[in-house]
């Protein structure tokens, strides 16, 4: 026993680590059972034996977070006191033995079944930087930019979790000399992204009001949503983004809860012109998140570098929040699905170093990166690994990392 009379066999769980308990789904090497998990720094908690023994609500058995998430608030609340109740009372510790397993250890899976998948195109930064690369001679932001926060439906079936490899994709392009072709993107890119994912689900023709609609959202994720920029730029007018997006979009495998990015609210940037009334701030929903993006090269790999980091940027000046983002979402009385994942649209900042896409970083591949090792790169070739990382203050967001193969 240590002084604090805890079985020294049980790992100490800080008050960081109790901050940042975030939700995913399992497995244990030699099992086929999916489990839900809490994280808890380098920890992972099985809740689903908790769940078997009756110590956590049903929901935390079922080889998915989405039956917990369509809970609700009161049930997330009582869960998330049941686990730090668990882990921080001594005389609860007995029922943990053999629940804590190291976060390396275990394999992760998709952590809730994607039902429809929203990517917005919020960052005044990245749409400027976008408008300018892609239409010169024109205002950079369409004429709608200002008054609504402009979105496409993307594929929900190929969200991949955290880890999992990418597919080069093909399609068509328009080629310099105005012949179409098909074959493998030769400008293949990420993008930052933010995702919101829906807990509580809406009823259909019933718009949800903006200060309402917070209360359907389950936590946050890291987004990337790969693009293929030349597949993108050929098929997108009018009708916007297809193959170029649907190949592939990766999520974090950690689901954090709302409740942890709460410290880090903030207003957002002012909006000239003021939102039509149902699109008007009520509360504070910007984010004071601290975004970064990495890129090892199969070199690299090879090697034994680190990471590049090619982008650091923040998310609390994205110019629509996603209280204004759902708000828009439903405001035709379209409904919420329980597992729906609405992403924030590409986060970048106005300076160098704070692109979210390599089609901003790279001016159009024309002014390659140059990394670390000597590579230059103006989009992503065969073996090249993104990395997106955030920060809720103290909070980690779950990292969101793919190979493209
Ligand atoms: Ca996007």
């Amino acid at each position: 026993m240590d002084v604090a009379g805890r079985p020294l066999s049980l790992p100490d769980v800080s008050d960081a680590d109790l901050a940042g308990l975030a939700y995913g789904v399992f497995t244990l090497s030699g099992e086929q059972r999916r489990r839900v998990g809490a994280r808890l720094g380098p920890l992972v908690l099985d809740l689903a034996v908790l769940a078997d023994t009756d110590l956590l609500p049903d929901p935390l058995a079922a080889p998915t977070l989405d039956a917990f998430m369509a809970c609700g608030p009161l049930i997330w609340d009582e869960t998330r006191r049941r686990i730090e109740h668990l882990v921080t009372s001594p005389n609860a510790h007995r029922r943990l033995d053999g629940a804590f397993h190291p976060v390396d250890g275990v394999t992760m899976h998709l952590p809730f079944t994607v039902a429809d998948y929203v990517d917005f195109y919020s960052s005044l930064h990245h749409a400027v930087n976008v408008g300018r690369i892609l239409r010169p001679d024109a205002d950079p932001l369409p004429a709608n930019w200002r008054h609504l926060p402009i979105g496409y439906h993307g594929r929900s079936g190929t969200v991949v979790v955290s880890g999992a490899e990418i597919p080069w994709p093909s399609g068509q392009r328009l080629e310099p000399d105005g012949t179409v072709t098909f074959g493998p993107s030769r400008r293949l890119d990420f993008e930052l992204e933010v995702g919101f994912v829906i807990g509580i689900p809406s009823r259909l023709g019933e718009p949800v009001p903006i200060e309402r609609v917070m209360e359907h959202v389950f936590g946050v994720v890291l987004v990337n949503d790969w693009s293929a920029r030349d597949i993108q730029a050929w098929e997108y007018q009018p009708l916007g983004p297809f193959l170029g997006k649907s190949f592939a979009t990766t999520i974090s495998a950690w689901v954090l809860p709302l409740d942890a990015v709460e410290p880090v609210r903030v207003s957002g940037p002012s909006q000239e012109p003021e939102p039509l009334p149902h699109l008007r701030r009520r509360e504070p929903w910007g984010l004071d998140l601290d975004l970064k993006v990495k890129l090892r090269t199969a070199r690299m790999r090879s090697d034994g570098s680190e990471p590049a980091t090619i982008c650091e940027t923040g998310f609390a000046d994205q110019y629509w929040t996603v209280a204004q983002q759902l708000a828009h979402l439903t405001s035709n009385g379209a409904s919420l699905r329980t597992g729906d994942l609405v992403a924030s649209g590409t986060v970048s900042g106005p300076l160098p170093g704070q692109a979210g896409s390599l089609l901003e970083a790279t001016r159009g591949g024309t002014e390659p990166l140059e990394l670390p090792d000597g590579e230059e790169r103006a989009f992503l070739e065969p073996g090249d690994e993104v990395i997106l990382e955030g920060r809720a203050g103290a909070v980690a967001l779950g990292a969101a990392t793919g190979i493209v193969a």
